[in-house]
Formats: C-alpha cells, sequence, structure tokens
C-alpha cells in the first residue's frame, strides 16, 4: 500500500518538474512516506527528521514533508516535535500534496489529515521503480477492527473503486508494457460491498473483478493481496481456478492458530475453518503455494496457545510467512490489554515459529527441483545475477544475461529455505516435461 502511494507521490513531483536526487543535502523536497503498523516505524520517522535538521539549516530552500500513515495518526504532533517539518499530509489527501508545498513556501508549515478519500491515489500521476509490475488499488480503507491493527484508524472505512475504472487503469498499464499487477486491498473479499453496479442494483464483487482484469490482452500475471480468510467465498476459488492469467499464489493471513486468540484479536474464523479453506483450495488449484502473516506475543497468548498456532503452521504447510512479534498501537483495542507477553518470551516463541517456518519453506521448495518454472525477470540479484519470480511467487536466482519484464523457462537445481537456484532452459524443455509426465 505504502510503495503504491510512494510511485504516486514521486508521480506528481515528476510532473511538476522536480528529478529525483541520491542526495538529500541536495533535495528541494523531502517526503518520508511513513507506515504505523508497528511501533518502530515511529521511532525511525523521529529518526530520519533528527537527521534532516542540520541539512535543511543548511539548505533553507529544502521543504520536507512527512505523508503516510503516521502522518495520519500523529497530526499536529509532528510539527510540535520537529517545527522544521513544512508539510504533514494525511492518507487522504496525497492529491493536495503540491498545493500544501506551495503554500508551505509562501505562509509556512501546512497540514492536511482530513478524514475521507475523495480521489483515489490510483488516479494520481505515478514513476514506477518497475515498469514491468505495477500496484492496483481496488479498495481503501477497512471496515473491520481486528483488535491489534491500526489501519481502520488511519486509512479509514473501506472504500472501493468502481470495476470499470481498475479495469481502465490495468488496460493502460497493460498497453505501456506492464505485463504483472497485484490488485490491491486490505480485504479483497469485501471489494465492492460499498458500490452498487449503476442500473444493475446488484453489487459488483472480487470473483467479478478477477474475471474482468484476466480478459485484459497483453498482460500475463495477476495478483492479488490480501484476502480475508473470514469473508472467503467459493467463487473466488472458482475465478482463480478458471483465470489463466490470476497466478497460482494466495496470501491468507492466519494471524494465530489458537481459537481463543483469535477471538480476542476480533479475527471472525476459527483455525479449522481456516484450514478447511486451505485444503479446499489446494483441492481446487493443484499446484498453488500459500503464504501467511503471524503475530507472535498477542495479550493474553499463552504457552498452549502457541502451540495452537505451530500446530496449524505445520498442518498448512506454508510456502512461506510474514512472521511478526505482536507491538502494541495506540487507540487499538489491544494496546489496553493489560495481559502483554514479556519481550523475552515472546523473543522465544518467535524463534521457534521461525525456525519450524523455514524447514516447511525449504520442504515446500525442495518439490520444485528438478522441475521447470516459468520465471518473470526482475533484475539484478543481491549476490549478482539474474532475479526472477515464478507464478507461484518463489524468488529464483540463476546466472545469465536476461533484462526485466523478460519471462524464462529455468531448470530448478537447489531449493533454499527463501529462494530456488537453476538455470535457463529453451521452452521446449518444459513442454517435454510436460509431455513425459502426462505419459
Ligand atoms: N488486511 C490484512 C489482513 O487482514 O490480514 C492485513 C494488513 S496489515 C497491514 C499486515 C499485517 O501486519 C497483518 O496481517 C498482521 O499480521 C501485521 N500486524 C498488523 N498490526 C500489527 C501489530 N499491532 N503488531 C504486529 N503485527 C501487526
Ligand atoms: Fe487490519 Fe486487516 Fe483487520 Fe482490517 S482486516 S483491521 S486491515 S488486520
Amino acid at each position: 500500500m505504502n510503495e503504491h502511494d510512494s510511485e504516486r507521490i514521486a508521480g506528481l513531483l515528476t510532473a511538476e518538474g522536480y528529478v529525483p536526487t541520491e542526495e538529500a543535502a541536495e533535495a528541494e523536497v523531502v517526503v518520508l512516506n511513513t507506515c504505523a503498523i508497528r511501533e518502530n516505524a515511529d521511532n525511525r520517522l523521529y529518526g530520519q527528521l533528527g537527521h534532516l535538521r542540520p541539512l535543511k539549516m543548511a539548505n533553507p530552500r529544502m521543504r520536507i514533508v512527512v505523508a503516510g500513515c503516521l502522518a495520519q495518526k500523529d497530526r499536529g504532533l509532528i510539527q510540535r516535535r520537529a517545527p522544521w517539518v513544512d508539510v504533514v499530509v494525511g492518507t487522504h489527501a496525497l492529491p493536495s500534496l503540491l498545493e500544501l508545498i506551495r503554500r508551505a513556501e509562501a505562509e509556512g508549515p501546512q497540514m492536511d489529515v482530513r478524514e475521507y478519500t475523495e480521489v483515489f491515489p490510483s488516479a494520481l500521476p505515478a514513476v514506477r521503480g518497475d515498469r514491468h509490475r505495477a500496484w492496483v488499488s481496488v479498495s481503501v480503507g477497512c471496515d473491520n477492527r481486528c483488535s491489534f491493527c491500526i489501519v481502520p484508524l488511519v486509512r479509514g472505512p473501506q472504500r472501493s473503486r468502481p470495476l470499470g475504472e481498475v479495469l481502465a487503469e490495468v488496460q493502460g498499464l497493460a498497453a505501456s508494457g506492464v505485463v504483472e499487477v497485484t490488485l490491491l486491498g486490505q480485504n479483497v473479499n469485501t471489494y465492492g460491498r460499498d458500490l452498487t453496479v449503476p442500473g444493475s442494483g446488484s453489487r459488483s464483487r472480487f470473483a467479478e473483478l478477477l474475471r474482468a482484469v484476466d480478459g485484459v490482452e497483453r498482460l500475463r500475471r495477476i495478483r492479488f493481496t490480501s484476502p480475508h480468510p473470514h469473508d472467503f467465498t467459493p467463487d473466488v476459488i472458482d475465478a482463480i481456478a478458471a483465470c489463466e492469467r490470476v497466478c497460482e499464489h494466495i496470501h491468507f493471513p492466519l494471524q494465530s492458530g489458537s481459537d481463543r486468540i483469535l477471538r480476542a484479536m476480533r479475527r471472525s474464523y476459527r483455525s479449522e475453518r481456516y484450514l478447511s479453506w486451505v485444503r479446499r483450495i489446494r483441492d481446487s488449484i493443484p499446484g498453488i503455494a500459500f503464504s501467511t502473516d503471524i503475530i507472535v506475543g498477542f495479550p493474553g497468548e499463552t504457552e498452549e496457545d502457541f502451540r495452537g498456532t505451530l500446530r496449524v503452521v505445520e498442518e498448512a504447510r506454508f510456502d512461506s510467512a510474514y512472521t511478526f512479534q505482536y507491538s502494541p498501537r495506540p487507540g487499538t483495542a489491544a494496546a489496553s490489554f493489560d495481559d502483554q507477553v514479556p519481550k523475552e518470551v515472546v523473543q522465544e516463541r518467535f524463534d521457534r515459529l521461525v525456525a519450524l517456518q523455514e524447514s516447511i519453506s525449504l520442504e515446500r521448495n525442495r518439490a520444485c527441483e528438478g522441475r521447470i518454472v516459468e520465471v518473470l525477470v526482475e533484475g539484478t540479484g543481491r549476490k549478482g545475477g539474474v532475479q526472477g519470480r515464478t507464478r507461484t511467487n518463489k524468488v529464483v536466482h540463476f546466472e545469465g544475461d536476461a533484462a526485466p519484464g523478460q519471462f524464462l523457462d529455468v531448470a530448478i537445481e537447489r531449493a533454499h529455505p527463501h529462494h530456488l537456484s537453476g538455470h535457463p532452459v529453451p521452452t521446449a524443455e518444459r513442454d517435454g516435461l510436460a509431455l513425459a509426465a502426462a505419459e
């Protein structure tokens, strides 16, 4: 979500004639686009602002902007703690960014933390680091109230973009050479609940959206994030199975494997229901990969609750997981629960969960050894060589020459917990393998 907004911030500034610089000291405008999901983001903002202060004193033309969820959350506090900040622009006010910068020049510090999105950030110009892959927002905000989560407080209630608007954006992207889009929403399953399709009286739904986007020519891959297990529906499975361009990967946030903790989190599904969706999705879409989000150390989590999480992880066999230590967020219900788990207990459980998941990720990746997979090249990997991604969202490294945006078939030689390595092969070999498997 933040990367998507950062692309729009860069787009607005570029359209105004600004060019990027590598040197903060030279900048006329510095924008810090912030995240509030966990506490360390707060600490980092004020640390960064401290570093920028002497640069601004040496370069009085510099304008410092704080954007994003922390701007929405901290509002006036930012300019009280760091009076050298020129503009605070909240999550709903991005379209006003340039106007706020102009006004700050003439009138001094500005702030716009309005509470309602009138113009979707997706309607703004974008500058993308990657010409072949793009984020496409299908909705902003969230109507749930998970007790740990600050998103509804800083992004407001869910607002869906009309299907035609999303489709037009994807068509435009495909025409400009984008081959992969990721549809973004906090709860994609409830996409369209707040929209009525004009004339039809019916409601637009996520499965319909997937089918519509799947019809966009020249697009090769469609991803989406995230479906909420409570609102998952069979028609989404059918759409994923039927749509050729929709990739065989699903990010399916678990949060906890303990039903007691799920209840306290206000996640209205239970572990057995979650696992039954995993089984059903696997049965309907062969080869689909799963990733998830898990929080360790939610208030009141006992060793028994945590073992419940380990049990579900064992059973679900996720390909990968984002694991988080619970971080109390101001204004959320769980922040005031009095049974917070001591830091060292959280760390010890977290390490056990990571070790278990790494062994499962390795096992899942080993199943790819000896297979030939389609890889979309993303660029250069950290250790040199080429980095790309499979349809199942697994990172692949290989030696050779390949340009970002190119599709290659890669024979997988070795699995690691977080990536695969192999070598490119002519497409005919993959077809041969498929033929041999069929025989
Ligand atoms: N809408 C998505 C869902 O319902 O699963 C989640 C979006 S949230 C931006 C991304 C992830 O951050 C969550 O799935 C959760 O695991 C994690 N997260 C959110 N609040 C957290 C907190 N207070 N402490 C630790 N992790 C948190
Ligand atoms: Fe936060 Fe996701 Fe829950 Fe919404 S559904 S409150 S974004 S965790």
